[in-house]
Formats: C-alpha cells, structure tokens, sequence
C-alpha cells in the first residue's frame, strides 16, 4: 500500500479528466489522474468520431482518449489504474481517497471526472451490434445513417430529441416506447408528433437486436405489452435512449445532486460547494453530453482548482507570517 501526494487529484479518465490533467500539469501541478474501471471512459466503447474538432478524417474512440492519455502524460501527468472506493470531503483540503488496490490518496484539491454510462436494455444483441448498427447516441452517431432507416427506442427528453435530431439525417424515423404516453416535455411531444418523418409505436418492448446477413443490425424483435403480440421492424440504426447514470455513488450524502444522481455545481463553474472539489465532464451534465464540452469543462476546472491552490497557499503564507 502506497500514499500518493499531490497538488491535484482527478479521478476518471475521460476527455474531461485528460483535458484537466493537460492543464494541471503545464501549471506544474503535478496532477495524478486515477483512471478507474474504463481507462478512456465512454468513448472507448464508439467506434468512429467524426464531430471532435481537429480531425478532418474520422478517428476511432479508443485511439482519441490514447492520444489524449498520451498528451497528459507528456506535460507531466501520473497516470495510475486504480479505482477510487472512497472520499473524505468532510474536513476540507488536503482531501483524502482510498483506492480500490488500498493504496491512500492526498490531494490538495480534487476533480471529480467520474462521467457517467448510459443505461442499455440488456437484451440479445444490443452488445453485440454496439457500432454496428445500435448505439446510444444520437448526436455522435446519426450522421452515419443518413437517408437510411432509425429507430429511437425511449420515451423521455432524451428520446425525443435524439428523434428529431435523427430527422436531420434519416426521413424514416421511429419511436419505440413501451408505454402508451411519453414522459417527455410537452412542449417536445407537440414537436414529435408534428414531424411528419417521425412514426411512433406505442407499446412495444424490444426483445432483441438481430443483425443480417452482412452482421450490422437487420431488424428488432418487438413484442407489444398490451396484447403480447409479436413483431419486427426492419432498421439500419436503433438508438437506445433510456437514460444515463452518472457514476456519483462515491459521492452520495458528500456532495449535493440532482434527482438523477448528477453533480451539482455553482452555475457555470465546475464549482462544487466544498472549496477545492470540482466536478467536470458527464458526471455534472446531463444536458451536452460531448467529448468536446466534457474537455471544455475538464480545462474549466483545472483552472478553478489552479487559482484554488495560489490562493490557498497565500492563506498558509500569511498565517506563517503572523505567527
Ligand atoms: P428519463 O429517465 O427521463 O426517460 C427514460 C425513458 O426510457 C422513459 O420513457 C422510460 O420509460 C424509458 N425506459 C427506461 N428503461 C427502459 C427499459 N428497460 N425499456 C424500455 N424503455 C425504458 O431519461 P432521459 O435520458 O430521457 O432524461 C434524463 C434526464 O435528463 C431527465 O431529467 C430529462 O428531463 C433530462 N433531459 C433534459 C433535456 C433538456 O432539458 N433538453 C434533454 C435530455 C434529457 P417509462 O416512461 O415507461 O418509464
């Protein structure tokens, strides 16, 4: 068991914990980035990135957050595999974490980049088509399937907007929902039923993913919850909008949330209430949800926590002074 000090803990490995490590580390902070259980976080599980600025050709997740890792370590960044089990926030800076291997870790001030997954049906296939045809973003992956066939299947904001963003792309475009009402804004159902590229099915639960002869996706099993009656449809892309997790529960009665479990932060800021603990990335944000503004965030707070430090270390100056 080792004990690890540094300036500035950041816990997750995404583009909001790469993008605060780059940044520490050129203000020499000497960042330690505790990687956790997917080193590379959401976008090692995409296949083509084509809307991350500064790539005109399409670039693969995994190589993106490698490279990102890369960068990190470049300027100066400790990368360590390890998983943060537990926090004490409670008594201010130095913060102290325990890992997953017992190893200790005392920070001066902490980024939280935790990020969250989204939540998938668990039914055959999905996995197994993940990039081939099913995915659970919409914004990332629908210029993919332009004039072809989509399915959104969900039936809350997300939902709805990921079909009419799809409407962008795609003039056949269906809704599948298991219940016969959305949970939807209003005002984004009167959008939905509007568009007349949008064709909703109501009451239908999707029993499985099946691909076609060339293994991308074919069709979905359907069953209808009212009747039981069994169905397909025929798609090239399904788009599994039932909602997100954000990866908090080390933080549950720490640090304020939403309902949903998503940090909460001074507006604007990746400021949480504890001086010196800042959050960035999809573990706040529930709304944009994008490697580019989960990076934006992530450079966000290794600021704040760079002018959290000069000032605290002029606190402890002064005081030396007076004593
Ligand atoms: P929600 O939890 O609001 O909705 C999830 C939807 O998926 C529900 O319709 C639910 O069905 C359905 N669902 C859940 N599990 C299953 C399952 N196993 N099989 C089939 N369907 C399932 O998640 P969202 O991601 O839509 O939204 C999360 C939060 O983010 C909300 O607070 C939302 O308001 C907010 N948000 C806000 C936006 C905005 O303001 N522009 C944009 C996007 C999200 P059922 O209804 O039957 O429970």
């Amino acid at each position: 068991m080792a004990t690890h000090t540094t300036k500035m803990l950041i816990i997750g490995s995404g583009p909001a914990g790469y993008s605060a490590a780059i940044y520490a580390a050129r203000a020499m902070l000497e960042p330690i980035v505790v990687q956790g259980l997917q080193p590379g976080g959401q976008l090692t599980i995409t296949t083509d990135v084509e809307n991350y600025p500064g790539f005109r050709d399409v670039v693969q997740g995994p190589w993106l957050m490698e490279e990102m890792k890369a960068q990190a370590e470049h300027v100066g960044t400790r990368m360590i595999w390890d998983t943060i089990v537990s926090v004490d926030l409670e008594h201010g800076a130095p913060f102290r974490a325990i890992g997953d291997s017992g190893d200790e870790y005392i920070a001066d001030c902490l980024v939280i980049c935790t990020g969250a997954q989204a939540k998938w049906l668990g039914v055959p296939g999905e996995q197994a088509l993940g990039g081939k045809g099913v995915s659970a973003c919409a914004t990332c992956d629908g210029f993919f399937y332009r004039g072809k066939t989509v399915a959104v299947i969900g039936g809350g904001n997300t939902a709805v907007e990921e079909a009419l963003y799809l409407t962008n792309h795609s003039d056949n475009v269906t809704l599948i929902h298991r219940r016969d009402s959305l949970r939807a804004e209003k005002i984004l159902q009167e959008r939905l039923f509007a568009n007349p590229k949008i064709t909703v099915l109501w009451n239908k639960a999707v029993d499985s993913f099946e691909a076609g002869a060339n293994g991308m996706l074919h069709h979905l099993a359907l069953t209808d919850t009212a009747t039981g009656e069994a169905s397909t449809l025929e798609v090239d892309g399904a788009f599994v909008a039932i909602g997100h997790a954000p990866a908090t529960e080390l933080f549950k009665g720490k640090l304020p949330m939403d309902e949903s479990g998503y940090l909460l932060t001074e507006p604007g800021t990746p400021k949480t209430v504890i001086p010196g603990v800042f959050a960035a990335g999809d573990v706040t944000d529930h709304v944009y949800r994008q490697a580019v503004t989960a990076a934006g965030m992530g450079c966000m707070a290794a600021l704040d926590g760079e002018r959290f430090l000069a000032a605290r270390q002029h606190t402890v100056k002064e005081a030396e002074a007076a004593e």
